[in-house]
């Protein structure tokens, strides 16, 4: 999968994909990640990315046009049209299901917006699809552009190890994870339940399933609900 990204501050991406998992997926070629500087596709007089709004407003706009000529240049370097996302608080709500789907896709290209947005003309002529990544607001797309690119980049086969696998992991399959625990299987009076110490496979595939169930009705009960629902 290659994941291009527009944005004004490109640099702000540089720790989160050069580290950890994601800089060991890019090294390995599972992911490739591009960042680009929307300013430097800035042609008018002025070069200016952004400008008022028509109408009066507080605030800037980001002009349609250096995101257009920045997108077709990408387009021009991937040979392919990518997947068009804009992060927006106006967006869909990310959910794992969504990244399953989005997933599947080769090319997927990031907007960044800042300020008070970006032109509507450019949304309705270039963007397949807004994505939030919650009900609030941020200063940029940048973060929100960081948690689509990492928790897309951990699907993406070959970049996470068997041990990091997430198919088990909550919202994966519509319900929260089981209680995890590690060494020591003593701490401060508290033990590790007995069956993960048994080495009994199908008693502890029981065990975190019927966890993983409890867990849920807990903490998210209309994800279990759901869940059941689709069981029927
Ligand atoms: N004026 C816009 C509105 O009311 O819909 C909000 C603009 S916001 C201050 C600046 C940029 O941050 C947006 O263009 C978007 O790219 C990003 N952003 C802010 N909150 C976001 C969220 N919850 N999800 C995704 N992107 C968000």
């Amino acid at each position: 999968m290659r994941i291009d990204i527009i944005t004004l501050f490109p640099e702000m991406f540089e720790p989160i994909i050069s580290e950890s998992i994601i800089g060991r997926a890019q090294k390995s070629g599972a992911i490739e990640i591009a960042c680009h500087q929307l300013r430097y596709f800035a042609f008018d007089k002025h070069k200016r990315v952004d400008d008022t709004p028509y109408g009066g407003g507080m605030g800037m706009l980001m002009k349609a046009e250096p995101i257009a000529l920045c997108f077709e240049d990408i387009c021009r370097q991937t040979k392919v049209k990518p997947h068009f996302i804009y992060m927006s608080p106006q967006g869909k709500t990310l959910t794992q299901q969504r990244l399953k789907e989005l997933a599947e896709i080769d090319n997927i290209c990031i907007l960044c917006g800042h300020y008070e947005g970006v032109d509507q003309r450019l949304l309705d002529a270039f963007v397949d699809e807004e994505i939030s990544i919650g009900d609030y607001v941020l200063t940029g797309g940048e973060l929100p552009a960081m948690v689509l690119t990492d928790a897309l980049a951990r699907m993406v086969p070959g970049v996470l190890t068997n041990n990091e696998c997430f198919t088990e992991e909550s919202h994966f399959n519509g319900l929260l994870e089981y209680p995890q625990y590690t060494k020591p299987s003593s701490w401060r009076g508290m033990d590790v339940p007995e069956v993960l110490l048994s080495g009994h496979h199908a008693n502890i595939a029981k065990w975190r399933k019927e966890k993983s169930i409890e867990n849920t009705l807990k903490k998210r009960p209309e994800m279990l609900k759901k869940y059941k629902d689709q069981q029927e």
